[in-house]
């Protein structure tokens, strides 16, 4: 019998063989291959990467500059989109996840199952990254960090009309704002978005443009920008600094992740929201969805009440 485990991370096991999946806590037995989906530190634990030197680890370049920038791990089999690899006698097929520079998304075989396992994603079209594509498997291992229907996002364009616009208004004011948001995803999004439509020069903070850098080696052009000292600026131009960010003083502050809303502050968030979660759901065909982080049995409420697809956001699940 298979068995899938949630708990930091994903494992599934049979006779023998362990694949986990985005482990952020040390597993109760040794993995057979590691898979990290993306550079969110709630996705790998270098604690775990460490302790398993010999284990395959796959992942995308992007996240291994991200989550290891000295190459001090071992054993990285480095895997892109479009690309198949083979790694403890299974196959492991890599598809874009439109969530953050290097995300992907995977889909393999098991045990006579095929699997497929989402990471983060996000299916919108934006300014940045290419949207990612539903797969299709019997087994859905799904994010589910938005699986709550109190999180529906407006549309990306009515997000960005509203955001500029309070750019341009504090320009126009004479006064510098602070866009904060999550130092690598929404962050950047911001930047190519004070670029693409606000005609000055957006400043950044350093640890935001530390992973823009990482975009940039990886062909996303995020367009100019300055660093931003952490001092007021002469000039009222947009500043661009992570969602914990001390910095600023007294600047006004405008928020920009999925679990807010507000005058000054909008749900624009790297993940997919609740509809995109339920259509990703509804057309991948599988016969069995595991939910993972987030609102697991809200989603599997509605998802079994309206879609009747067995859905499990048990800790547990034996196939
Ligand atoms: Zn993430």
């Amino acid at each position: 019998m298979l068995e899938i485990t949630v708990d930091h991370g994903v494992t599934l096991q049979k006779d023998g063989k362990v694949i986990l999946l985005d482990p952020t806590r040390m597993p109760k037995r040794s993995p057979s291959v590691i898979v990290v989906s993306h550079g969110h530190s709630d996705h790998f634990s270098l604690k775990v990467l460490k302790a398993y030197p010999d284990v395959p680890k796959i992942m995308s370049r992007a996240t291994h500059e991200i989550i290891d920038p000295n190459k001090k791990l071992r054993n990285i089999v480095y895997v892109e989109h479009g690309e198949t690899i083979e790694v403890a006698g299974i196959e492991f097929s890599a598809y874009n996840a439109g969530h953050i520079i290097g995300s992907l998304q995977f889909s393999f075989n098991f045990d006579g199952k095929d699997f497929v396992f989402t990471g983060d994603f996000n299916l919108e079209k934006r300014l940045i990254l290419k949207p990612a594509q539903i797969l299709k498997g019997d087994v859905l291992i799904v994010d589910a960090t938005y699986g709550s229907p109190r999180y529906v996002f407006p549309k990306r364009s009515d997000l960005y009309r509203e955001i500029v616009a309070v750019a341009k208004r504090f320009f126009e004011e004479g006064s510098p704002i602070i866009f904060k948001g999550r130092r690598i995803g929404t962050a950047q999004e911001l930047v190519a978005l004070m670029n693409a439509s606000v005609d000055v020069l957006p400043l950044v903070e350093e640890v935001v443009a530390r992973h823009n850098s990482v975009y940039e080696m990886h062909g996303e052009w995020l367009g100019m920008y300055a660093y931003w000292n952490g001092q007021p600026p002469d000039m009222p131009l947009p500043i661009i600094a992570g969602l914990n960010s001390r910095s600023g003083g007294k600047i006004p502050k405008c928020i920009c992740t999925g679990w807010v809303k507000g005058k000054l502050a909008f749900p624009l968030s790297s993940h997919a929201d609740y509809d995109q979660i339920f259509r990703y759901i509804k057309e991948s065909n599988a016969s069995l969805v595991i939910p993972f982080c987030g609102f697991r049995k809200e989603l599997a409420d509605a998802v079994s009440r309206e879609l009747g697809i067995e859905i499990s956001y048990a800790d547990k699940t034996r196939i």
